[in-house]
C-alpha cells in the first residue's frame, strides 16, 4: 500500500457524496452528459487570490500565468481580479483577447516566432524577452508596423529557487538574459526608442518550502536593484515570479503566504534607491487554480490480477497526464484521489486506478486504500485544476476529449460555463 497526496480542505472532511461548488459531483456529471470531466470551482480560485492580496504588502500586482490552464471562461472569470496575464504563445494570446480583451498581457517563452511577435506587438503586449536575437527581431517588428514595442527584459539570474520542482535560473538556460549581459540590452532597447517595461525574473516552479521562496524574493529584488543600478534607469516593472506551490503529494504542505507577504513587505521597505518608484508583482499559475479543479471519471471494469484489484477508469491520463507521474516528476507519487460516493468511509481496499490507454503509464493512484468500489462509481482525482488537460496528451489513442465546467462564480453562483 502506498500513500496519496492531501484531499484539498474544501473536499476533504466531506462525508457521503462528494460536492464541488455545493452540488453533487453526479449533478456535474449529468450536467456533462458523461463522465470523464474536469469541474472547476471558481470560488476557490476567487478565495485563493482574496487571501493572497490579503498576504502580500499593498501595490504588489498578480498576475496569472495562462499556461497552467487556458480553458477560455476561467481566464474570462479570473482577468478581473488579477493584475496581467501572462502568456506564453500566440495561441494564448488569441485566447486571452476573446476572453478577456482589455486586461494587460506580457508574454514570456523562448523562440517566438515573428508572426506571434508582431501580433503581440501590434496588441500592445509586454513582450519578456529571452535573447538579444528576439530583442533585434521585436525592435524591427515594431519599426516595420509602427509601433513602438514594449519590451521587458527577461534575467537569467545566477541563483535558483531552492526545493523547486522545475528549476530555471541558476544555470545556462533557452530562458531569459544572463544578468551580466542585462544592462547592455537594456540599453541597447534605450537607444532604439522602445518603450522599456522593465525586469522580469522567474527562478523555478512548485517550491513549497515557504523559506527558499523568501530567499528568492530577496535575491530577486538585490538582482533588480543591481540591474537598476547598473542600467542608470529604474525599471517600471520588476515581475519577481512565483514559484508557490502546492501540496498533490503524501507529505507535502502548504507554503505559507502570510509569511511570504510579511517577508516581501520586510523587504519592501527597504528598497533599493534604484527602485524607487518601480511597480512589482508575482505571476502565479498553479497556486491560483491547481486547488480548483476535481477530475472526474468511472470504474468501467473491476479486475484483480496477481492479487491485486485494478479499478480501470475510462478516463486516463490522455485527460489528467500529472496524476499518472509523467509530468514534470522524477519519481512516481500519488495524488489525492477518492470514490466520489463514498466520502469519508473507511479507506479498506487496496487498489491501483488506471487508466484506459494501453501503457503501463497510465496509472492514476498506484496501490491506494480506498472505500470499496463497484464498476459504475466514479473516482475523484484532486488538484486537477493546473496543468492537468492543457498539460496531457488528449490525442493519444482517439478518445474524446473530457468536459470541462467552470462553477462556482461567487458573483454568479447558478452559471456553468462548459467547453
Ligand atoms: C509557467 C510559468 C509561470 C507559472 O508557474 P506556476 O508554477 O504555474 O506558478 C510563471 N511564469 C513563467 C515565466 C512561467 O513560464
Amino acid at each position: 500500500m502506498k500513500p496519496m497526496g492531501p484531499i484539498p480542505p474544501e473536499f476533504s472532511a466531506q462525508i457521503g457524496s462528494l460536492t464541488i461548488a455545493g452540488k453533487n459531483a453526479t449533478h456535474w456529471i449529468d450536467i456533462a452528459g458523461d463522465t470523464p470531466l474536469f469541474v472547476y470551482d471558481f470560488g476557490i480560485v476567487a478565495g485563493r487570490i482574496a487571501q493572497l492580496r490579503a498576504a502580500l504588502p499593498g501595490g504588489i500586482g498578480i498576475h496569472y500565468a495562462v499556461k497552467a490552464n487556458p480553458f477560455a471562461p476561467l481566464i474570462r472569470a479570473i482577468a478581473p481580479l488579477v493584475d496581467g496575464l501572462d502568456i506564453a504563445s500566440g495561441g494564448e494570446l488569441r485566447l486571452v483577447n476573446a476572453a478577456a480583451p482589455g486586461t494587460p498581457v506580457s508574454f514570456a517563452g523562448p523562440g517566438k516566432r515573428d508572426d506571434e511577435l508582431t501580433a503581440a506587438i501590434g496588441a500592445g503586449v509586454t513582450i519578456n524577452l529571452e535573447s538579444e536575437g528576439e530583442t533585434r527581431r521585436a525592435l524591427a517588428i515594431g519599426e516595420r508596423i509602427g509601433v513602438t514595442p514594449k519590451l521587458a527584459v527577461r534575467v537569467n539570474p545566477a541563483f535558483e529557487l531552492r526545493g523547486s520542482g522545475m528549476r530555471m535560473g541558476g544555470r545556462a538556460s533557452p530562458f531569459g538574459v544572463d544578468s551580466a549581459a542585462v544592462p547592455a540590452l537594456v540599453r541597447m532597447i534605450l537607444a532604439a526608442g522602445a518603450s522599456w517595461r522593465g525586469l522580469h525574473i522567474f527562478a523555478g516552479s512548485q517550491a513549497l518550502d515557504s523559506a527558499a521562496i523568501i530567499d528568492m524574493q530577496a535575491q530577486t529584488l538585490a538582482l533588480a536593484g543591481m540591474l537598476a543600478e547598473e542600467i542608470g534607469v529604474v525599471p517600471p516593472l520588476v515581475n519577481l515570479g512565483g514559484g508557490f506551490g502546492i501540496p498533490y503529494f503524501p507529505g507535502d504542505t502548504p507554503v505559507d503566504v502570510a509569511a511570504i507577504g510579511a517577508a516581501l513587505g520586510d523587504a519592501m521597505a527597504s528598497l533599493p534607491g534604484s527602485l524607487t518608484g518601480a511597480d512589482f508583482a508575482v505571476e502565479l499559475g498553479r497556486w491560483l487554480v491547481g486547488p480548483c479543479g476535481v477530475y472526474l471519471t468511472r470504474v468501467i471494469d473491476r479486475k484483480i490480477s496477481r492479487g491485486e484489484t485494478f479499478l480501470v477508469t475510462d478516463g486516463g491520463l490522455h485527460h489528467q497526464l500529472a496524476a499518472s507521474g509523467n509530468f514534470g516528476t522524477v519519481v512516481r507519487r500519488n495524488y489525492p484521489v477518492a470514490v466520489a460516493s463514498r466520502m469519508g468511509e473507511a479507506a479498506d481496499e487496496p487498489v491501483t486506478v488506471v487508466g484506459c490507454l494501453c501503457t503501463p503509464l497510465d496509472r492514476l493512484a498506484d496501490q491506494v486504500a480506498l472505500p470499496p468500489a463497484a464498476v459504475g462509481d466514479v473516482i475523484a482525482i484532486f488538484m486537477a485544476g493546473a496543468y492537468g488537460l492543457t498539460a496531457s496528451p488528449v490525442g493519444f489513442l482517439g478518445h474524446a476529449p473530457p468536459t470541462e465546467l467552470l462553477v462556482g462564480l461567487p458573483d454568479n453562483p447558478n452559471a456553468i460555463f462548459t467547453s
